[in-house]
Order: structure tokens, then sequence, then C-alpha cells
């Protein structure tokens, strides 16, 4: 598989935790929407989801920095136009079109492929992202927009304020209780305990669904 360079352009922090950085776009590289790319560091590879979106000169990740990690607090500390080698674009959990409705279910930054999905002008799903606090809610109001409900899960504690529009628990308990019974396109992406959770779930609620899924950890 072919290799590129990429250099970094910036990086924003979206919270404590997480951060977007940002790329230039080496000539030739194309990407779907759900892809992702493998940076090459010390003989392994590192999987991020593209954001998005496919066209224009810049290529950006979304990035949980894990300080005990041992590739993402190399990227949290990367100065501007450092090199990174990766790999071409790769991947399946990319949208297909269905008459069947769209769920897409996330944990943290496994939201990245979704946020993908909507800048790529996939519309009208339903988006359950589970979290455990409140600012780990990366790009939820860009997601809000994209999709047909946007429903927030907190499985810490919920703020003191009072937060009618979280949902109070994990992402499988919310489809539990607000999925009504159906035939659905499921579209899986984080951790691997939620997506197998999830699709124990399916079998038993929503039998007949499709499930697409990407596990991150
Ligand atoms: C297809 C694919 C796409 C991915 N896309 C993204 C992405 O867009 N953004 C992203 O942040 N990560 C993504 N990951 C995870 C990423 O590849 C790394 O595993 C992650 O950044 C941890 O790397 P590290 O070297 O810092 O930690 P490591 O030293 O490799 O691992 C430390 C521990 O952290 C946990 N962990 C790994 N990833 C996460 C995470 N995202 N959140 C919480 N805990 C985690 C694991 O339990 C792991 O044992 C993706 C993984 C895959 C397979």
């Amino acid at each position: 598989m072919r290799d590129y360079t990429i250099h970094v352009i910036g990086r924003r922090w979206l919270n404590e935790r997480i951060f977007e950085l940002r790329f230039d776009r080496p000539p030739g590289f194309d990407f779907q929407p759900g892809q992702k790319i493998g940076f090459r560091f010390q003989a392994a590879t590192w999987d991020y989801t593209l954001l998005g979106p496919t066209h224009g000169p810049e290529l950006s990740i979304c990035v949980r920095h894990l300080p005990e990690g041992r590739f993402s607090p190399r990227l949290a500390a990367a100065a501007p136009g450092e090199p990174f080698q990766i790999g071409a674009a790769s991947g399946f959990f990319t949208f297909k079109p269905s008459p069947q409705p769209a769920v897409l279910v996330a944990t943290g930054t496994g939201v990245a492929p979704f946020v993908a999905f909507a800048r790529a002008g996939v519309r009208g799903f339903d988006l359950l992202h589970g979290v455990r606090a409140a600012e780990d809610l990366v790009y939820g109001r860009e997601l809000a927009a994209a999709a047909r409900t946007y429903r927030p899960c907190l499985s810490g504690p919920l703020p003191a304020t009072g937060a009618p529009e979280f949902f109070a628990g994990r992402v499988d308990a919310c489809l539990t209780q607000r999925l009504s019974p159906g035939m659905y396109d499921f579209y899986l992406c984080g951790n691997g305990d939620m997506i197998r959770d999830v699709m124990r779930l399916i079998d038993e609620r929503f039998p007949d669904s499709r499930v697409f899924t990407e596990t991150f950890f």
C-alpha cells in the first residue's frame, strides 16, 4: 500500500482531553467518509478516522489524548510542520444508503466517522453519543443539525444544573427505552464492549436489522 508524508498544520483542543489535528493533504490522496488512516510509528501502525470534508486542502482527525498511551501523546505534542508517515485511506465503515432508518451509535471519539458522514451530506439519521462527561460530547451542535434525533447519553454524573436534554445512562439503555421496535441500519463505533452489548441488544429487540461496526479499542 502506498505511503504518504503529511505535515501538521494546527491543533485545536475541543476539551482538556480531546483535540483536533489538521494536516496538509498530499497530492492524489483520496478517501471515503468513514475511512481511516494508519500512522506509521516505531514499526507499528495507529489508526485514526478522517473527519472530512473529503475535498479540500487539509486532512483532519480527532484524537483522545491518553497520557499513558504510546502514540496519542506524540500527536498531542506535535509541532506545526512536523511530518508523519501514513498509509492510504482504508476501511469499509462507510455509509450505505438504504430504505431502513439509520441509527448511529458512538462512544467517545467513535463519533468521528459520523462527523465525516454529516460533512458528506448524510442527513436524517438517529444518533446516540455515549460519553462519561458532557464536555466529551464533541461536535454535538454540528451532529444535532444533521441528525433527525441527537441523543447525548451520559454514563457519569449529570451536570448539577439538571439537563433534560441528556439521557442518564449508557447507549444500550437509551436504545432499549427510546427506539421503537423495527428494522434499522445500525452503525456502531467506538469501544468494543459497547459494540458487543449493543449487538446483543439488536439480536434481541431489532432482529433482521443490518449492523456495521468499527471497533477503536
Ligand atoms: C479503525 C480505527 C479507527 C480509530 N480512530 C480513532 C480516532 O478517530 N480517534 C481516536 O482518538 N482514536 C482512534 N482509534 C484508536 C487509536 O488507534 C489508538 O488506539 C488510540 O489513540 C490510543 O493510542 P495510544 O498509543 O495513545 O494508546 P495505547 O498505548 O495504544 O493504548 C492505551 C489504552 O487506551 C485505550 N484506548 C485506546 N483508544 C482509546 C480511545 N479512543 N478512547 C479511550 N481509550 C482508548 C485502550 O484500552 C488501550 O489499551 C482508532 C482505532 C481503530 C482501530
